[in-house]
């Protein structure tokens, strides 16, 4: 046998051995991923360890029999939410009844286990204390709670972790001040030009508006509203992008920056998650060339991507950013293109 067809029993019809001699220890030496190991070594517990379940767990060790050891995963991350412990061995012992492999057990959990879509009601629970700290969970309506994220990322330092000034916002608006807010948010609601014409001419119930903090209106909702000075609307055109307002500044100002950010909500090199609140406007086409501080040649770059960016095309070996449809895509050195996001508002309003 082989080493991958060694593998390849252990993890399908010797999964039961192996799980039963399983040790994390080993595994996390081994370099294994942290969370998997973790997952492997439940699953032991769920299969070998003590229970007042024996009779169903002896029955499922001898169902289990055949089944590979991600599809027993499977079959916990589907019950996980399910907080019976009885109710568990009962949807497990299902489960492990279906035959047909992987997608078979899948379509069968979302019939058996549904996910859990039941209206959420507002919460706050307080955890118990832990090395003189205590946590709170809190869920409210979203709209409330995008404003109450706001106000806590008001003035924090890119630089450093964010959690923890956050914490330390909210706790200083609590306490100082008298409990008022110290900003009222400004959330920019998108709309791509065919839709707002449309929009305008009394047409648009059925269009869908997205704002920057990630909710949502519809057109009707858009006309019906009083906005005043809450409501910035930006429009965006299909091809050019955001439209573009100032075409005359050195600096980027902050509406082109605002307007940047909906199009790229991230640093627009793939895999990297710093927010566009946190980046430096990037030039597309790079000032010592030429390139002007229009929306057109604005992306949003992390500092240490916005460092490392090719400003030389025909000499790139990290890539390069290039504007596509009006938004930054990442071009890789040997010329694929490559988009960070699908959740900046130009694939929002126009796919
Ligand atoms: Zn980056």
């Amino acid at each position: 046998m082989n080493p991958f067809e060694a593998l390849v029993e252990a993890m399908s019809a010797s999964a039961l051995e192996t799980l039963a001699s399983f040790d994390l220890d080993v595994a996390l030496a081994a370099g294994f991923a942290p969370d998997r190991a973790r997952a492997f070594s439940r699953l032991q517990t769920v299969y070998f360890g003590r229970t007042s379940f024996t009779r169903k767990q002896r029955e499922a060790r001898s169902r289990a029999a055949g089944f590979s050891l991600d599809e027993l995963l499977l079959i916990e991350r589907r019950i996980a939410r399910v907080s019976d412990a009885a109710e568990r061995w009962g949807l497990r012992l299902e489960l492990l009844r279906v035959d047909g492999g992987y997608r078979a057990i899948e379509q069968a959990a979302r019939e058996l286990a549904p996910a859990d879509d039941a209206p959420v009601s507002d919460a706050a629970k307080f955890g118990p204390s832990r090395n003189g700290k205590k946590t709170l969970h809190w869920t409210l309506d979203e709209r409330e709670m995008t404003d109450i994220e706001f106000a806590g990322r008001q003035g924090i330092d890119p630089s450093k972790p964010a959690a923890e000034q956050v914490a330390q916002n909210l706790a200083a608006i609590f306490f100082g001040g008298g409990g008022v807010a110290r900003a009222v948010p400004r959330p920019i609601l998108a709309v791509g030009l065919p839709d707002f014409v449309r929009i305008m001419a009394g047409e648009g119930d059925d269009v869908v508006l997205a704002l920057s903090d990630g909710t949502t209106m519809t057109g009707a909702e858009f006309l019906a509203a009083q906005f005043g000075d809450i409501l910035e609307v930006a429009t965006f055109h299909p091809e050019a992008g955001a439209v573009n307002l100032y075409r005359t500044e050195r600096r980027a100002n902050q509406k082109q920056r605002d307007l940047a950010k909906m199009v790229s909500p991230v640093c627009a090199f793939p895999g990297c998650r710093h927010g566009a609140d946190a980046c430096e406007l990037h030039h597309v086409t790079a000032w010592k060339h030429g390139g002007e501080t229009n929306l057109d040649n604005l992306a949003p770059l992390c500092r240490y991507h916005n460092r490392i960016n090719d400003d030389d095309p025909g000499q790139s070996k990290r890539g390069r950013i290039a504007m596509i449809r009006g938004a930054p895509v990442w071009i890789s050195p040997h010329g694929y293109p490559v988009r960070n996001t699908d959740r900046g508002v130009m694939e929002t309003l126009f796919g």
